[in-house]
């Protein structure tokens, strides 16, 4: 999952250790120049989204 994936209100959780992460703010990126082109990442795994 990239950044652009990611819309306002959307919240990311690492099945781990149970940490949630919201999104607050969309970034405008586009799919071919995502910021995050290997996802977010806890406890050395992807984070899922909620
Ligand atoms: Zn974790
Ligand atoms: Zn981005």
């Amino acid at each position: 999952m990239s950044c652009h994936d990611l819309k306002e209100g959307d919240t990311l959780v690492c099945e781990d250790c149970g940490l949630e992460l919201k999104v607050s703010k969309a970034c405008n990126c586009s799919e071919e120049s995502a910021c995050t082109e290997g996802g977010f990442d806890c406890c050395g795994m992807a984070m899922k989204k909620k």
